[in-house]
């Protein structure tokens, strides 16, 4: 079973609250796995996650990287599956030692294969700077 709730945004900066929001609640082994088009907000939103955990790194894609880590009052892990072709699992990630350690963000999330308890979030292009995040969270544990 699973809840879903959507929001709109009308620009970056609102984007970013969301994430900032989510960010002061995070705990160690959240995933959330964030899904949309390129240019859709993911990483913009990721910037406002950290915020919200207290982070002053600096957020960027980490299409080159596929992990990025960030540090505040807990330590959140940056992944983007962009560059994956079709699927991975998390252990080839290192996604289960870096929830043991702080809570992780996902971009191209959909293409993570063996979840099991994970917050969803797809960033909808409503127009220039409106979005839609739709978010479905698993209850099952
Ligand atoms: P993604 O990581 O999904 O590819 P980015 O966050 O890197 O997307 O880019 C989103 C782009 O859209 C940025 O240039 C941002 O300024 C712009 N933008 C315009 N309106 C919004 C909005 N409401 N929310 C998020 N980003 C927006
Ligand atoms: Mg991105």
């Amino acid at each position: 079973m699973a809840t879903t709730t959507s929001r709109e945004t009308a620009s970056p900066e609102e984007t970013e609250a969301l994430g900032e929001e989510l960010g002061r609640r995070l705990r160690i082994g959240d995933l959330v796995l964030l899904s949309g088009e390129l240019g859709a907000g993911k990483t913009t939103f990721v910037r406002g996650v950290a915020r919200g955990i207290g982070s002053s790194d600096s957020v960027a894609s980490p299409t080159f990287q596929l992990v990025r880590v960030y540090r505040g009052g807990i330590q959140l892990a940056h992944v983007d599956l962009y560059r994956i072709e079709s699927s991975v699992e998390m252990r080839d990630l290192g996604l289960d030692e870096l929830l043991d350690q702080g809570a992780a963000l996902v971009e191209w999330g959909e293409r993570l294969d063996d979840v099991v308890r994970v917050a969803r979030i797809h960033f909808d292009v409503l127009g220039d700077d409106r979005r839609r995040l739709t978010v479905v969270r698993d209850l099952v544990r």
